[in-house]
């Protein structure tokens, strides 16, 4: 514990809007300032090298993979200032209580994440971290089909599992007016809890 309050800052947006890269970038700038630095992804994200969070245009920083939100809790270590977490849509609900536990202990958190699955519904756990962070920031990528700044992430496969892990041949970044919704989609959230981790 020391005397400064910690912090959470969400940075959310559709695929390829960056997301990774901004994560990286606040990362790099802390560890410039000699500050102690660890990064965290779940491990369902096999996308490249296994011990980095690679964005798509190739910059890494080292990281460590967890199969569960609170993994990163026994990891994090105490003299560990900020803590980077990337593909946050993958952690679940539990990952709302580890970011307010670490913040509470004085640490900054920088989470990165889809705020929309790929019906263009909120995509749990960023709606509520973005209620609880201090500081939110909204990455757009640019539509596929207009050139428009985008927020949504148009799948480009026939699947109702709503993680399906894959890039640019499986989706990409559309805007709410070229965005084309799955049949069946509404605003309504998913079918069963068992829908969260298939695939
Ligand atoms: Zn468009």
């Amino acid at each position: 514990m020391d005397h400064e309050p910690g912090s959470i800052e969400v940075i959310c947006g559709s695929m390829f809007s960056g997301k990774s890269e901004e994560l990286i970038r606040r990362l790099r700038r802390a560890s410039i300032a000699r500050q102690q630095v660890q990064a965290f992804k779940p491990e369902i994200d096999d996308r490249y090298s296994p011990d980095d969070i690679v964005s798509h245009d190739a910059r890494k920083i080292e990281c460590t993979k967890v199969k569960t939100a609170r993994d990163i809790l026994s990891c994090v270590r105490p003299n560990t200032k900020v803590v980077g977490i990337d593909e946050a849509q993958f952690l679940g609900d539990g990952l709302i209580e580890v970011c307010e536990t670490l913040a509470n202990q004085g640490k900054r958190v920088v989470v990165a994440g889809l705020d929309q699955d790929y019906r263009g519904n909120p995509f749990e756990p960023i709606p509520q971290l973005l209620a609880l962070a201090e500081s939110i920031t909204k990455t757009m990528a640019v539509c596929m089909v207009c050139g428009a700044p985008a927020n949504r992430t148009q799948r480009l496969t026939a699947s109702d599992q709503r993680i399906v892990v894959g890039a640019g041949e499986v989706y990409e970044p559309r805007c709410r007016k070229c965005f084309r919704p799955p049949k069946g989609a509404g605003l309504e959230t998913c079918k069963s809890p068992g829908t969260e981790n298939a695939g």
